[in-house]
């Protein structure tokens, strides 16, 4: 079987520099916010282009502690994209905002920039933009309506290490970003990490200041902080990691150009061919009308295909107050996405049996007709 991801053959080229630098760590004595997690803060900035990097303990903190940081009154409304895994959301209602849900375009799954002006109201405070599956957000017209409106930008960037836009890393395309290193992101480490990213000093200082107990000092407390530390280990493990990121970054664009090219079938709709080489391929989604088929089909065939997501963060249980919502376009994307595997690890004869199996599925090629014109 061809797995959707296999995290211990993703990991093994690494396994003896890993285990040298865990053996490190476990003989240093320090185990929490060191000399590792320096290291990886710098080497992270560095990697982003950004003055500042602060490593916390996971991507969704990573997000509420910028909005902690920028402490917009209780209330106050942000731009999200409605096509988006449940973190980006959680981040905002967590700390007391109002998620104002904005539809994707159906050609790069990211918000739509053309629909979020007129969900601005007096209360919006910032759009988070979400680089969904890889793909940075079209960030031009998103930067000319917060300078218009004074809003700020933020990223989150879980699944975009190394993607860029015009010439800039996601992660420096916004007033602060949130990474995570959760095992199966493109820089991932072997359990929970994240970070921030941002060129703001005086920002950077706070969020430094509310990871640890809203101190900078020990025992003199200046905000109301949390614990959201980033550990040695971790921060090791990443500091190897980072070293082949932009290898499997190449590796992952080679996989996608091949399968954007050799995959034919017309019941498909394949990913947006465009921006190829700025992608991160964090996933390769497609869009299938009968998805359930397409995957027992693939699965019949041995290839282990998923679904990121199956239900809209607005029609979660988690989420009643929303259910009621009507957004047509991401509802349909929930329905019909699939992601095939695509890893660094992958090999090309894996590449050419998932090509080959799905040029001769013939589920739906009937109804295919017209089929574009949905949204
Ligand atoms: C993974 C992910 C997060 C959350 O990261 P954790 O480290 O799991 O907390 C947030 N947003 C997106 C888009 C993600 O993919």
């Amino acid at each position: 079987m061809i797995p959707h991801l296999d995290l211990k053959q993703i990991n093994r080229p690494y396994q003896a520099e890993i285990a040298e630098a865990m053996q490190r760590v476990a003989e240093s004595g320090w185990y929490v916010l060191g000399k590792e997690v320096a290291a990886f803060e710098q080497s992270w900035a560095a990697y982003c282009g950004v003055s500042h990097c602060i490593g916390v303990a996971n991507g969704l903190n990573a997000l509420e502690l910028i909005f902690k940081a920028f402490d917009f009154p209780e209330g106050s409304e942000v731009i999200v994209p409605a096509n988006t895994y449940i973190a980006s959301i959680l981040s905002v209602t967590s700390l007391g905002l109002k998620p104002v849900w904005v539809e994707p375009d159906p050609k790069t799954f990211n918000i739509d920039p053309k629909k979020i002006e007129r969900k601005i109201t007096p209360k919006t405070k910032a759009i988070l933009a979400v680089h969904l599956y890889g793909k940075c957000c079209t960030m031009k017209p998103i930067w000319e309506l917060a300078q218009t409106y004074g809003l700020k930008i933020i990223e989150d960037a879980a699944q975009a290490h190394g993607a860029t836009y015009a010439g800039l890393k996601a992660g420096n395309l916004s007033d602060a970003a949130a990474f995570s290193f959760y095992p199966t992101k493109n820089l991932g480490a072997l359990g929970d990490a994240g970070a921030v990213t941002t060129n703001n000093a005086e920002l950077a200082r706070k969020i430094s200041s509310l990871r640890n107990y809203g101190s900078t000092i020990k025992y003199y407390n200046d905000h109301v902080g949390t614990n959201s530390r980033l550990d040695e280990l971790q921060a090791a493990i990443l500091n190897v990691k980072l070293r082949y990121l932009d290898a499997e970054n190449i590796r992952r664009r080679e996989l996608a150009r091949y399968f954007l090219s050799e995959i034919k079938n017309p019941d498909l709709i394949l990913p947006n061919l465009k921006t190829l080489y700025e992608d991160a391929w964090h996933l390769f989604v497609v869009r299938h009308p009968k998805r359930e088929e397409f995957i027992d089909y693939l699965m019949d065939n041995g290839i282990q295909a998923t679904v990121h997501y199956p239900v809209p963060p607005h029609k979660q249980r988690a989420y009643a107050e929303y259910n009621h919502l009507s957004l047509p376009i991401t509802e349909q994307i929930h329905n019909e996405v699939v992601s095939l595997p695509l890893h660094p690890a992958l090999t090309n004869e894996e590449a050419a049996y998932i090509v080959q199996t799905i040029n001769q599925s013939v589920l739906q090629s009937h109804a295919a007709v017209g089929y574009y014109s949905g949204v």
